[in-house]
């Protein structure tokens, strides 16, 4: 019988940290002056996941997107992604880590005098390092994704709310994020134009392994896409679980308030 000779694969330990999680929160707390706003929470997030967060205006969901795009610090507890923690944070280090984040925002913040294209390849070409051409062919293909690509040429301003949102979706993939934050994306749109958006949020879900971090008002699309729902309230997570056990049998007294008032 000859011995085994082959080398174990060793895991790279940076693919994920040791429980498998990319985004972790130990005990985070944050205080806006006397507001306590997220209050010792802590939760996870598998590689790959759909995670969205949902509680009253108020309890603390944005400032969770906030603080993993280091746009704040936390006061006490760690975060980490990737294993990585996020603070203290150091600037190159916080440029490697946002590497990673890709964020949507309820307002597009498109760079208005650049057209479609320019916007979606400006960030891959100067931050990334990607050619001109590869960008743009990159640029085109996402622009395809989200339904826009026939308006690669147009300024933002000739655009509805709801296509200017999708060019912003697009220009968050095309960094090639592994996080996806996206946060109420749909709150500024006309009504009519919420669908297309969600629409393409639900394609994205559906086709990439991309993890999305999601704070939304829209309950039948967090039901769609969410692998978890986290019901946040007064800075805790109350209750989490699949959308089917929060939607159909939630536990909380709360959970059942807020969903009765939004659905
Ligand atoms: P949600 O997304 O659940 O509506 P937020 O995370 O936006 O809640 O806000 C939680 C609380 O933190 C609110 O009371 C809000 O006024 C407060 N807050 C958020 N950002 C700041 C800030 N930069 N300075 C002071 N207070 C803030």
């Amino acid at each position: 019988m000859s011995a085994d000779i082959s080398t174990p694969e060793i895991p790279d330990p940076k693919a994920t940290d040791p429980a498998g999680e990319l985004i972790r929160f130990d005990n985070v707390t944050k205080r806006f002056g006397k507001n306590t706003v997220l209050d010792d929470l802590c939760f996870s997030v598998r590689p790959g996941k759909h995670v969205t967060l949902i509680g009253p205006s108020g309890s603390g969901k944005t400032t969770i997107l906030r603080l993993l795009m280091t746009l704040v610090k936390p006061d006490e507890g760690v975060i980490t992604i990737n294993g990585d923690r996020l603070f203290p944070a150091d600037s190159k280090h916080v440029r490697e880590v946002r590497k990673n984040i890709g964020m949507v925002f309820q307002q597009f913040n498109l760079f208005p005098n650049m057209n479609v294209l320019r916007n979606v390849t400006e960030a891959p070409v100067k931050v990334l390092g990607l050619s001109k051409d590869e960008a743009e062919e990159r640029g085109r293909e996402l622009l395809d994704l989200v339904g826009l690509g026939d308006r690669c040429g147009a300024k933002p301003t000739q655009l509805s709310g709801g296509q200017q949102q999708r060019v912003a979706i697009a220009r968050a993939l095309a960094m090639r994020p592994k996080i996806l934050l996206l946060d109420e994306v749909t709150s500024a749109l006309d009504p009519e134009l919420v669908a297309g958006v969600l629409d393409v949020l639900r394609d994205i879900a559906r086709t990439t392994d991309i993890t999305m971090l999601c704070v939304t008002h829209e309950m039948n699309f967090a039901r769609d896409i969410s692998d978890d729902v986290l019901m946040f309230d007064a800075g805790k997570v109350i209750e989490s679980g699949p959308p089917e056990k929060i939607f159909s049998e939630p536990e909380h007294e709360r959970t059942r308030e807020f969903l009765g008032a939004v659905l």
